[in-house]
């Protein structure tokens, strides 16, 4: 096992990553720029090494600036968290070719599934199902392009080979409307992700997220741990998870785990990944694969009582998994409500001083956060400051839990979603089940629309 691990990441994630250490018993360093000089898992952490101002671009960013930090503390492997460069190929086989440990995939798996074209192929040949679509990337004359959306059926959605992070993907519901789409798209993707490559999907008008937790050792060993319920969306971005996905039939479920878990062990994957599916009417369809630790990865160890994190390092470290499929049991249900620092209904990023903080607390809750009364939210980053995780013997257990979480926790000086997640916790399609990724969208278009 290592004895010091660098930690390239920061906020709750940062934390969550130096627990996992700490219960290894693994000594940490985190790198931080000059805007998180004041956070408290930076003082937390062994050793802290500041690399860089505060644009992310600058520090984490700065490749260089994070490999020099390992270096300098004799560090041995490299944990990126999520977003950041945790999917950057480049970046993992940097680590490698320095003498250090990448905590994920191998660097040509990270490639392989950052392009969503060639990760489509991919797993099209590894028998995982996925959304009907043109094949491989667009081509430049138009005809074809018409041609191909024709046969897929509108609406379709145009998206970037390179797209992540919900950016980079639009809707054509007419032939009319394709071309100029198709090239708007480009020009987005390739100015965002410097990858102009596009190609068409069927859009799905009433489906479900749904996605595969998954995990495989360098020995082709792969399980999966049950998957993750993630429709309620806002401008794709999720907004509450959770485990197991309602009303979903395990024998289902079963089937496409054990797909994804061959497919692990076809492409020789390691490490902790997601396979992502769109649901609708008893079929799954793949859209892509996350390889990296997810922000919503906490609602699947509370429910099979594993700890991702530890997983990921005992693999990447070399070690067999030591779990075996049948040995993954889902017990009870666990909701997570991702907390942002934003107006809860404009939803503009509110940053700045926290003034007061009081999180909640009692059975079945679970905080993953790094912040506390005099801590300054700075403007920077992503907006999202901490997640509140509950767990119960039944969905309507965890979800009651979550409600009083919510009602008890108190954060002062910025704004947060807190009211948006209170309403959406009482809400009577949300307390059903299974809504599709378009119900929160609706839901908010409608209410601004009511009369006041
Ligand atoms: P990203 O990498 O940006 O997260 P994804 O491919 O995972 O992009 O898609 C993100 C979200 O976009 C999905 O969860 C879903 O809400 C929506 N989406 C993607 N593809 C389709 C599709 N074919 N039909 C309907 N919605 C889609």
């Amino acid at each position: 096992m290592f004895e010091k691990i660098l930690i390239a990441n920061r906020g709750e994630i940062a934390l969550r990553i130096q627990r996992a250490c700490r219960e290894l018993g693994i000594r940490t360093v985190v790198v931080y720029s000059v805007a998180d000089t004041e956070a408290k898992y930076v003082k937390l952490a062994d050793e802290s090494v500041c690399i860089g101002p505060p644009p992310a671009a600058q520090s984490y960013l700065n490749i260089p600036a994070i490999i020099s930090a390992a270096e300098v503390t004799d560090a041995e492997a490299i944990h990126p968290g999520y977003g950041f460069l945790s999917e950057n190929a480049d970046f993992a086989e940097k680590v490698e070719a320095s003498g250090f440990v990448f905590i994920g995939p191998r660097p040509e798996n990270i490639r392989l599934m950052g392009d969503k074209v060639s990760a489509k192929q991919a797993m099209l040949k590894a028998g995982v199902p996925c959304v009907p679509g043109s094949e491989g990337a667009l081509p430049e004359d138009p005809k074809e392009v018409v041609r191909i959306a024709r046969r897929i059926g509108y609406p379709v959605i145009i998206k970037a080979a390179g797209g992540g992070g919900g950016r980079g993907m639009r809707v054509v519901h007419t032939e009319a409307a394709l071309l100029n789409a198709v090239s708007l798209t480009r020009s987005e993707a390739q100015a965002a992700f410097a990858n102009a490559s596009v190609y068409l999907e069927k859009f799905l008008e009433n489906p479900r997220h749904i996605e595969i937790q998954v995990l495989a050792d360098e020995h082709r060993n792969a399980v999966f741990l049950g998957e993750r319920d993630c429709s309620m969306q806002r401008r794709h971005q999720k907004v509450i998870e959770e485990a197991p996905a309602p009303e979903l039939a395990a024998k289902l479920r079963d089937r496409i785990g054990e797909r994804c878990a061959e497919a692990c062990r076809k492409i020789g994957y390691r490490g902790a990944g997601t396979f992502e599916f769109l649901y609708q009417d008893s079929e799954f369809y793949f859209i892509e694969m996350n390889t990296r630790i997810q922000v919503e990865h906490p609602v699947t160890e509370m429910v099979t009582g594993i700890d991702l994190v530890q997983e990921q390092i005992r693999i990447a470290a070399g070690e067999k998994l030591h779990l075996r499929q049948k040995d993954i049991e889902i017990r009870g249900h666990a909701v997570e409500c991702r907390i942002n620092a934003e107006d809860p209904y404009r939803f503009t990023p509110s940053p700045g001083r926290i003034t007061s903080y009081h999180p909640p607390g009692g059975p079945g809750i679970r905080v993953d956060s790094h912040i506390y009364a005099g801590y300054t939210v700075p403007p920077y980053y992503d907006s999202m400051v901490g997640k509140v995780i509950a767990y119960g013997a039944s969905r309507e257990q965890a979800i009651r839990r979550m409600r009083i979480a919510l009602s008890e926790m108190v954060v002062q000086g910025i704004k947060t979603n807190i009211p948006l997640h209170l309403e959406l916790l009482h809400d009577s399609r949300f307390l059903r089940g299974g809504t599709s990724i378009h119900y929160l969208e609706q839901k908010l278009a409608e209410e601004r629309n009511k009369p006041h």
